[in-house]
C-alpha cells in the first residue's frame, strides 16, 4: 500500500490504460523504474479532503511542489521539483492503489462509464494544442498519426473548424475516424508540394518530423506531441530558413476533456482494443508492445 502524504488521497484504481510512454519507459525512457502507468480511473478509500472520499476519479499526473519558480507563475506542470505519476517519482496506475495530490484529482461524471473516463489523460493532452495555439477556421492542418492520441487530437482539431488533412496509416484509423465525420488520407495521397499552416506530429516516427516541415509553409507551426526514446536525425536549417515555429506539447487541461467526453462530442469508445486484469499485466503489455489495435485496458475490479 503506497503511503499518503498530507495532502494527498489513496485511490484503489478501477481502469488503467497503457499508452505509448508507457512503453517508451520500457525501453529506458526518462530512467525510470517505478510502477509505470499514468491513465487511469478510481475510487478515492483516504482524504483529508472528506468531500474527495468514495468519488470516482481521475487525475492529473504532474505533482508540483507549489514553491518553486515555475510554481510561481502557474506553471506546475514545469515545476522544478515535480513528481510525475508513472514516469518519474512517483510510483504509477499499473497497481492496486496510488497515491497523488488532492488538487491533481477530478471527479468523473456519473454518467461516464471508466473506460471512458481512462481517456481524459489523453484527451486533456490533445486539448493542450487548442489551448496553446490559435488554430482559426481558415487554418489549413495537417495532423500525421491517426493511432489513440492522434484520432484524439483530430477530433479535437475538428472542434476548431479548421480545414483538416489526417494522415492515417491503417484502415481501421480511416473506419474510426470516418465515424467521427473526419476524413482522412494515406501518406501518399497528400500531394507533393501541398503545404499547411499547422502541422501536428503524433505518429512516434522519427521521419515524420521531417515530413511535416516537408508540408509546411515558410512560418507555419510545428507542434510535437511525440517523444522519441532516441535522438532523431532532424534538418535544423530548413526549420531556420523558413522560421518555422516549433511547440512542444505534452500534458493539458482536464476539464475541457472531461466535458467533451461527457458531452459526447468526443468519441473513445471504439478505441479500446482488450481488456486485461491485472495479474495479466505482463501479457497486456506484451499486447500494446507487439501493436493493439486501439488502447490496451487493464481493469482491477
Ligand atoms: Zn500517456
Ligand atoms: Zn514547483
Amino acid at each position: 500500500m503506497p503511503e499518503r502524504k498530507p495532502g494527498e488521497s489513496l485511490i484503489k484504481v478501477i481502469l488503467s490504460g497503457i499508452c505509448r510512454t508507457d512503453i517508451e519507459i520500457t525501453r529506458g525512457y526518462m530512467n525510470y523504474t517505478g510502477i509505470p502507468g499514468h491513465e487511469f480511473t478510481g475510487v478515492v478509500e483516504e482524504s483529508d479532503n472528506s468531500e474527495l472520499i468514495g468519488k470516482r476519479v481521475t487525475g492529473e499526473i504532474n505533482c508540483p511542489c507549489g514553491i518553486c519558480a515555475m510554481c510561481r507563475i502557474n506553471q506546475g506542470k514545469h515545476c522544478f521539483n515535480r513528481t510525475t505519476l508513472g514516469i518519474f517519482g512517483r510510483n504509477g496506475a499499473f497497481a492496486e492503489y496510488l497515491v497523488l495530490p488532492d488538487e491533481c484529482l477530478h471527479i468523473i461524471p456519473e454518467h461516464l462509464s471508466d473506460e471512458e473516463a481512462v481517456f481524459t489523460e489523453p484527451l486533456a493532452a490533445a486539448f493542450e494544442i487548442t489551448d496553446s495555439v490559435h488554430i482559426k477556421p481558415t487554418d489549413e492542418v495537417l495532423l500525421i498519426g491517426a493511432g489513440k492520441l492522434g484520432s484524439l487530437i483530430a477530433q479535437v482539431l475538428k472542434k476548431t473548424s479548421c480545414k483538416l488533412t489526417v494522415m492515417a496509416k491503417h484502415k481501421n484509423q480511416s473506419d474510426f475516424l470516418k465515424e467521427c465525420g473526419i476524413d482522412s488520407v494515406y501518406p501518399d495521397q497528400i500531394p507533393h508540394g501541398k503545404i499547411f499552416d499547422y502541422a501536428v506530429e503524433s505518429s512516434g516516427v522519427p521521419a515524420s518530423f521531417n515530413l511535416a516541415i516537408e508540408h509546411l509553409r515558410p512560418r507555419g507551426t510545428l507542434i510535437m506531441k511525440s517523444t522519441y526514446h532516441n535522438n532523431i536525425k532532424v534538418n535544423i536549417s530548413a526549420l531556420v530558413v523558413n522560421e518555422v515555429r516549433l511547440i512542444g506539447s505534452r500534458c493539458g487541461p482536464f476539464a475541457p476533456a472531461l466535458r467533451a467526453l461527457s458531452d459526447g462530442s468526443v468519441k473513445v469508445k471504439p478505441l479500446i482494443s482488450d481488456v486485461y486484469t491485472l495479474d495479466e499485466g505482463l501479457k497486456a503489455f506484451e499486447h500494446a508492445v507487439k501493436g493493439a489495435k486501439g488502447k490496451v485496458i487493464i481493469r482491477n475490479c
